[in-house]
């Protein structure tokens, strides 16, 4: 993929100086933690978007892109905008905003990218405004941005964003996030340069489930939950288990059943799809272990000569990092 890091602030004429700009990374996240569908979520520290904000006297959001995936300038159709429009909704009808958007995250990769526009957009913005917003309001705006890229607001891409590490959505409506402390663990990602669409990874699911099955689920995600809290790493791994969403979902991704196993037998402590795909994602206890499932992914998609990206990264721990001015 190629890299843009422009900072429009070094050269540009308008620059109002420190306090009217600023720059942050917002991280990518994964959603749909295995057994939390929908309520688990983490965030990683590679790959991230960067951001540049410059606050403007006009009222409104001005959106430039700086990098090559020409996505929509017009605020109400990039998911940035969407989210800053509803945050400038509760600010004053005077305050507008320039973004300068520089995605190194791939839209529709299933690692969060949206949730990365959306959740960088509101903290950068917010951090302008001497941080007048909680973080739990500046979730309920990035929302807004997750509705325009899926047609629902959910929020297990967006916590994990702003709140670094890993968080659990109890609920949506009302809003009720609560940050779990998550071991350091490492993260290995495969993105496999195919299209699924969001549409088609929500319509192939099944309306209803089997007692046996929820019974099951609960356990995993109750289990999950004590093992990331207790940084016990056997629990965790025998946690990392759904029989609800993957067995339906995983026929859309190429090698899935191949990724997962290879990945077991080189360590992994296990894994599933992120978010409603295409990527994949493992979790291991060390770096080695790490890279040694990177090249199990490697292995699979070569044979299926299928062009694809790693990741070897950590749970990020800081959420959206705000850099200090220029
Ligand atoms: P991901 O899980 O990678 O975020 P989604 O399918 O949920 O993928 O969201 C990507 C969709 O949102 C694409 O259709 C993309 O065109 C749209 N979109 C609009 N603005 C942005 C933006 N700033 N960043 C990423 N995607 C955006």
């Amino acid at each position: 993929m190629k890299q843009f890091f422009h900072n429009p602030f070094l050269y540009s004429p308008l620059s109002l100086g420190a306090g009217n700009t600023i720059t942050i990374h917002a991280p990518a996240t994964v959603a749909n933690m295995v057994c939390g569908f929908d309520v688990l979520g983490f965030a990683v520290n590679e790959p991230y978007d960067e951001m540049h904000f410059r606050l403007r006297d006009e009222p409104g959001v001005k959106i430039i892109n700086l990098d090559e995936y020409n996505l929509p300038t017009d605020p109400e159709k990039n998911v940035a905008g969407a989210a800053l429009l509803a945050m400038l909704e509760e600010v004053d009808e005077k305050t507008g905003v320039e973004v300068s958007i520089c995605k190194k995250i791939k839209p529709g990769s299933g690692v969060g990218s949206s949730a990365a526009s959306s959740a960088g957009a509101v903290v950068g913005l917010n951090h302008l405004l001497n941080n007048r917003f909680i973080k739990e309001d500046l979730v309920r705006f990035a929302m807004s941005g997750e509705k325009l890229a899926s047609g629902v607001k959910h929020a297990d891409n967006i916590a994990p964003c702003i709140y670094g590490g890993v968080t659990l959505i109890r609920s949506i409506f009302p809003l009720d996030i609560i940050p779990l402390a998550a071991p350091s663990l490492y993260v290995t990602i495969v993105h496999p340069q195919i299209e699924v669409r969001t549409s088609d990874a929500r319509g192939i699911l099944k309306q209803q489930v089997q007692l046996k099955d929820a019974i099951r689920q609960w356990g995993n995600i109750a289990g999950l939950v004590a093992g990331l809290l207790q940084n016990d790493h056997a629990l965790i791994g025998r946690s990392l288990e759904d029989v609800l969403i993957e067995p339906v979902r995983s026929i859309l991704i190429p090698g899935f059943d191949t990724i997962k196993q290879l990945s077991k037998e080189a360590g992994a402590l296990g894994g599933g799809i992120s978010g409603s795909g295409p990527s994949v994602f493992m979790l291991s206890k060390d770096e080695n272990t790490a890279k040694q499932v990177e090249a199990a992914m490697h292995t699979v998609y070569n044979q299926l000569s299928l062009e694809h990206h790693t990741y070897v990264t950590t749970i990020n721990q800081e959420g959206v990092r705000v850099l200090s001015p220029e």
